[in-house]
């Protein structure tokens, strides 16, 4: 019951935002904003990849690092020196590329004062020591690495072709003996032939391996896959709602018991370790093709081809499509990514939005304590134990709806005129 309650609150609340060419709306007052940079290259694109990225063609490194350096400048210019807070290398595979990402870093810094974490998601088989010198020389400490699974047959059967289980296992054992200050390793569960015992053994090899955090996120099915196509066609089983959720559990369970806290619904992470964290930025500028920017109660995503992106970038900012969310949309998904790390701090709230976080969302707030999904204090207010598979399904629910619907135009039409969720 309160899986379904989660869900139709979730897409209740998505339903009906709209998307439309947007100019960016820049508050006079940004002192300090994230900056996030995607890389949308992968040696193999994955069937599964929701993500935006495009075959790897290295004599688009160059072109492309020098649009995104074109960027940077175009935000220098109408917000001077702020401070970065943040600066994430996603993808895509940007560890195609340590030296432009070296270069960007530099760039980054020449422009801005740079005071937080600089992290990097990475694939395994890119991970020599000369990259991982490479990737600390440069400032990035928080390294993130998508492994997905460490047995080949279901690394096969999800078409994740670009490494197997002993690179993955090779590549967190040097990462692990440099010093950087969070090694992430991504995992993927309910997966085609994946058994409950498969999964269990993944986690048990990340353990072992003292890995500081692992993030075990669910295959979801975006309708403009291949994968998508081939499960809809019954080439290809996945493991049903039922199984999804015996795996969550024993994910939960496994991890607690084994020392390792949750600082979100899908990531873990050893006590007492600084976490890897890609998502929870609260206001952050994107750059590159297919970036996303959130900005007060505004998101912008930039054009989704490279070509596109590269010639736009010579002309102004390169977004493509924008949206502003009412007050209250704005609340409820602040809301909702908090719950996805598991704490909501009633005094961020009433900051972000100058109103008490149990006055502006008394309804939901009563649904979900009904339900046993939260328990609140004076201070904050937390997701309890039983409440983990609701959040993880509403988080699914957020990226199945939101995050599809947009790839999908944006994937269509580099620059779509106007959509609806
Ligand atoms: S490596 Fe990652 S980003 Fe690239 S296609 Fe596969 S899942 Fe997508």
């Amino acid at each position: 019951m309160s899986e379904s309650i989660v869900k139709y609150m979730t897409k209740k609340q998505l339903k009906g935002i709209k998307f439309s060419k947007m100019k960016l709306k820049l508050p006079n007052d940004v002192e300090s904003i994230g900056l996030y940079v995607h890389i949308p290259f992968c040696k193999i694109p994955c069937p599964y990849c929701p993500y935006n990225r495009y075959p790897w063609q290295p004599n688009k490194a160059e072109p492309y690092i020098n649009a995104v350096k074109k960027e940077i400048n175009l935000y220098k210019e109408m917000l001077g020196g702020i401070t970065v807070n943040s600066l994430y290398f996603g993808g895509g595979t940007p560890t195609l590329m340590p030296e432009g990402l070296a270069e960007i870093v530099e760039h980054v810094k020449e422009s801005f004062t740079v005071k937080g974490d600089i992290c990097t998601e990475a694939n395994p088989d890119d991970l020599s020591e000369n990259t991982l010198d490479l990737l600390l020389g440069s400032g990035i400490k928080k390294l993130s690495i998508g492994v997905q699974s460490f047995d080949d047959d279901i690394l096969r059967a999800i078409g994740r072709m670009s490494h197997g289980g002993k690179t993955a296992i090779d590549a967190i054992k040097a990462a692990l003996a440099k010093d950087f200050d969070c090694v992430n390793i991504d995992l993927m569960f309910s997966l085609p032939t994946q058994t409950l015992s498969d999964l269990r053994n993944d986690l048990e090899i990340s353990i072992k391996m003292e890995v500081p955090q692992i993030t075990t996120y669910p295959l979801m099915l975006f309708p403009y896959t291949k994968m998508y196509r081939d499960v809809k066609r019954g080439r290809i089983k996945i493991p049903g709602d039922k199984m999804e959720k015996a795996m969550y559990g024993m994910i939960v369970d496994l991890l607690i018991n084994a020392g390792y806290e949750p600082c979100s619904v899908w990531s873990f992470t050893k006590q007492g370790v600084e976490k890897y964290g890609s998502v929870e930025r609260e206001e952050y500028i994107g750059i590159g093709a297919g970036a996303a920017s959130r900005i007060c109660q505004f998101t912008y995503w930039n054009t989704f081809l490279v070509d596109d992106y590269i010639k736009a970038v010579d002309k102004g900012l390169p977004i493509a499509i924008g949206s502003e969310l009412s007050k209250k949309g704005s609340m409820a998904q602040w809301f909702m990514m908090r719950l996805y790390e598991t704490k909501v701090n009633k005094y961020g709230f009433s900051k972000q939005f100058g109103v008490e976080l149990d006055e502006a969302l008394k309804w939901p707030l009563r649904m979900f304590r009904l339900f046993g999904i939260i328990k609140s204090d004076k201070n904050s207010v937390q997701v309890t134990e039983r409440g983990m598979y609701p959040v993880h399904l509403m988080t699914k629910t957020f990226l199945s709806t939101y995050i599809s619907r947009i790839s999908e135009e944006c994937m269509k039409n580099p620059w779509p005129t106007s959509f609806e969720i």
